[in-house]
């Protein structure tokens, strides 16, 4: 297997059909950077900035951030980057976070966007640290568990800030910036009209979305196999988002776990996703996966068993698939 995925290493995810997959990577440190060109992902679809933050033990400096994210960027060689910014609080916790407050819930507590927009300079900090990292090539910015617009509206006010600040004193800008979302908060779903012309992009954080749209929560083991990613009603919303995207052209792509796998990888390129991030080991069996598959026909069948799953298990559907289809 490994010597099949080698000799994909060149080709692209292009199914039997001739439609183009974007498979990006996941990151989160600069060590990861060295996977990039070894197993053959077009860039870096979710980098988690707040993993460097977690290794450390205290806040890091913003020259210290500003130089990772340089040493990040030009390992990169050219492809493309999105940067999530930090997302800490829920499952991510900073042990020297002094003032944290004690949740009874924290994955719907004071997490990520809400925490950085609360506490302005530190995510003040860290956009001018990617902006100055980022100085004439382009730069993806990408804000987590973002629940309403007005959120994304102060967000980039706080961008627009920093970057008045540092044309004030003289530096260079990123030649281009875009900014986009991650969305694992279902209340976006009903939001996206108002999204258009305030994202870039869009990339769903599927492992948040599912645990909020199921009311599971993604670490705890006793009801983790409870429900699957591949159930009819999950399908259905992510089904949903695709189809507004595209309506109001807007760039999605999905950069959750489910990306990860072969047989949800084909499910969501059937409901119509062109770009997945994901683990580095997994864009081989990814691509091996896809390239066996006929789209059209895929996305026929998928769509009737989705619409009809009173009478189907999906999974069921997708395995019988992937075996006719080698
Ligand atoms: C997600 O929620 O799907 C995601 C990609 O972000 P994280 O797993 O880091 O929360
Ligand atoms: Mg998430």
């Amino acid at each position: 297997r490994q010597e099949l995925y080698q000799a994909l290493l060149d080709k692209p995810a292009r199914t039997v059909d001739g439609v183009d997959i974007r498979l990006m990577m996941n990151a989160g440190l600069v060590v990861d950077m060295s996977q990039l060109e070894a197993c053959g992902a077009d860039g870096i679809g979710l980098f988690r900035t707040e993993l460097q933050f977690m290794v450390a033990s205290t806040f890091p400096r913003a020259d210290r951030q500003e130089e990772l994210y340089r040493e990040v960027i030009d390992k990169a060689d050219g492809k493309s980057i999105l940067f999530r910014t930090l997302d800490i609080g829920g499952d991510k916790v900073l042990p020297y976070f002094r003032n944290a407050p004690n949740e009874e819930n924290p994955a719907m507590g004071w997490r990520a966007i809400r925490l950085t927009l609360d506490r302005a300079g530190l995510f003040r900090t860290q956009i001018r640290a990617l902006l100055r990292a980022a100085r004439g090539q382009k730069l993806s910015l990408m804000l987590p568990m973002v629940t309403e617009a007005s959120e994304i509206e102060q967000a980039r006010d706080l961008i627009e800030r920093e970057k008045s600040h540092l044309e004030r004193h003289g530096y260079g800008l990123p030649s281009e910036i875009s900014v986009g979302i991650m969305l694992e908060v279902p209340s976006l779903i009903w939001q996206l009209d108002r999204l258009k012309g305030l994202v870039d992009f869009i990339s769903v954080g599927s492992n948040d979305l599912f645990q909020f749209i199921m009311a599971t929560d993604r670490g705890n083991p006793v009801v983790g196999d409870r429900f699957d990613v591949l159930s009819c009603t999950f399908l259905r919303a992510l089904r949903h988002i695709v189809r507004d995207c595209e309506r109001l052209s807007i760039p999605l792509s999905l950069c959750g776990e489910m990306a990860s796998r072969p047989l949800t990888a084909l499910a969501l390129v059937g409901i119509g996703f062109r770009t997945l991030s994901m683990s580095a080991a997994s864009i081989g069996p990814v691509k091996a996966c896809l390239r066996d598959v006929r789209l059209d026909d895929l996305t026929e069948r998928l769509n009737t068993a989705i619409d009809h799953a009173e009478r189907q298990d999906i999974r069921a559907f997708l395995k019988d698939y992937a075996n006719e289809s080698g």
